[in-house]
């Protein structure tokens, strides 16, 4: 499988948005298989310290969230920043078929562009080639208006804003629109 599916919450919505926790879970578009999954919850301290940003407003919003989604925050097991993502660049490398995976995330200006932000900051190497990432808002707006399918809302599972579950959540119905553009796409032809 060379796809990952990524999901991050975060404590801000600008570029340098401190980080709560990463999840991601490597699937297949064309099946719906999926694979290995990765999560980790971050230490709001340690962003802090590498100067990411904690916005009112998004920690307003958690405030309002349910016990169970706040529990990121206080997470026991939560990682120094550049540890997670050590582990993160790590768990891309090991479980990729090739050294270019396709990396989807929600919107070009959300995961993939936090998470390059994160690895900078950090000092390490951005895990993906920028060309390889993938947006999952384009191809939830090709199904409903080219489709008139809406996956995304029709089969929700896993708590919302748990970032592996919203990753799982995401990866099975990007795969499913995946899969009906396939179907009606024109046969390719062969060469001989
Ligand atoms: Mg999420």
């Amino acid at each position: 499988m060379n796809h990952i599916m990524i999901d991050i919450e975060t404590l801000s919505t600008a570029k340098n948005a401190a980080l709560v926790s990463i999840g991601a879970v490597f699937f297949n578009p064309a099946t719906g298989e999926l694979g290995e999954k990765f999560y980790r919850t971050v230490t709001r301290r340690s962003c802090e310290d590498t100067w990411m940003d904690v916005d009112e407003n998004t920690v307003a919003w958690w405030e309002k969230q349910s016990e169970v989604v706040r529990a990121a925050l206080n997470c026991p097991n939560a990682l120094p920043v550049a540890v997670a993502l050590h582990q993160f660049a790590a768990w891309i490398e090991i479980h990729s078929e090739e050294h270019k995976p396709f990396v989807w995330g929600n919107g070009p200006s959300f995961d993939c562009a936090i998470l390059a932000t994160a690895f900078a900051a950090v000092g390490i190497k951005l895990p993906w080639r920028y060309s390889n990432e993938r947006c999952v808002r384009t191809i939830v707006d090709l199904g409903r208006s080219l489709l008139g399918i809406d996956p995304k809302h029709s089969q929700i599972a896993g708590v919302a804003h748990n970032a592996l579950d919203d990753a799982i959540h995401q990866a099975k119905y990007v795969s499913q629109i995946y899969q009906s553009l396939s179907a009606m796409a024109a046969p390719r032809e062969v060469a001989a």
